[in-house]
């Protein structure tokens, strides 16, 4: 803890895709030592448990955490606890510049004067390709990386993903929250111009020992079935090798029918 006049810092910190062996160390060693730990609903227990004692562990996610919390509420709470001299750490799932409000949280501490620090993590996308075996780029079939939400997260004043412009064979699509609205989203893609076979994964709970995939075609993706959240939607000829071999684990339809009784 600072002196009273000295307010502490706010660390923006990303906590990584779910497993806690892909923290950065420098997320690992400001956990250790935060004194405020202000974290989102997909933050693990097994990170969290890396906060030291002298932490307070607070979860502001907006669906399990403190109910009908605000973006507003949690801007304060971080300006609060810094301006009493506390060093904060605000933990986002994978990286926290990545469809985080970190924009928002920045803008928020900047007004207020407090210090800050964004500290990267790894991205589901990237934790997904990764735990699939698979590059999304590949210089022989795909030469751009397109992250975008799906349908799920949007506000009325943002638009739906322009697909034309997007969906191109030489692309990679990592499609966050991508919602249920499969059969609309292959609608969309095919009368953009990708091929009903384009290799399609969607990948739940992704680095977790949870973690689920399933691979299909563009042209199938509507017969997906339900995965548990948080799943990550991944779109193109780059994925054709997590079709043919995959060093994660498989979700056979009975495992996934599994899951779904059990909810
Ligand atoms: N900042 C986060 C994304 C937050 S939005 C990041 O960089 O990863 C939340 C969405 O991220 C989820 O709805 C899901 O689409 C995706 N996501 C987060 N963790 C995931 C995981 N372990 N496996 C699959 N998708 C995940």
């Amino acid at each position: 803890m600072k002196s009273k006049t000295e307010p502490g810092t706010v660390y923006l910190v990303g906590a990584g895709p779910g497993d806690p062996e892909l923290l950065t160390v420098k997320a690992h060693r400001l956990l250790g030592q935060a004194e405020v730990v202000l974290h989102d609903d997909l933050v693990p227990a097994e990170i969290l448990a890396l906060a030291g004692p002298q932490a307070e562990v607070v979860n502001v996610g907006k669906r399990c955490g403190a109910k009908g919390i605000t973006q507003a509420e949690i801007n304060a709470r971080m300006i609060e606890s810094a301006r009493r001299g506390f060093d904060v750490v605000r933990l986002k799932s994978g990286d926290p510049g990545i469809f985080g409000r970190l924009a928002e949280e920045i803008d928020a501490l900047e007004d207020a004067g407090v210090p800050f620090e964004v500290v990267p993590g790894i991205t589901a996308g990237i934790g997904a390709a990764a735990a699939l075996g698979v590059s999304l780029t590949d210089r022989r079939m795909s030469s751009r990386v397109i992250v975008v939400t799906g349908h799920h997260a949007r506000t009325s004043e943002q638009k739906k993903p322009d697909w034309k412009n997007l969906a191109r064979e030489d692309a990679t699509l990592v499609i966050y929250m991508p919602g249920r609205d499969f059969a609309g989203l292959r609608a969309e893609l095919l009368a953009a111009g990708l091929g009903a076979d384009t290799p399609a994964v969607i990948v739940s709970r992704a680095t977790t020992p949870q973690q689920l995939h399933q691979r299909t075609t563009l042209g199938e993706i509507d017969k997906l079935p339900r995965m548990e959240s948080p799943a990550i939607l991944l779109i193109g000829r780059s994925l054709e090798r997590a079709r043919r071999e995959s060093n994660a684990q498989d979700a056979s339809l009975d495992q996934v029918e599994l899951i779904l009784s059990s909810l």
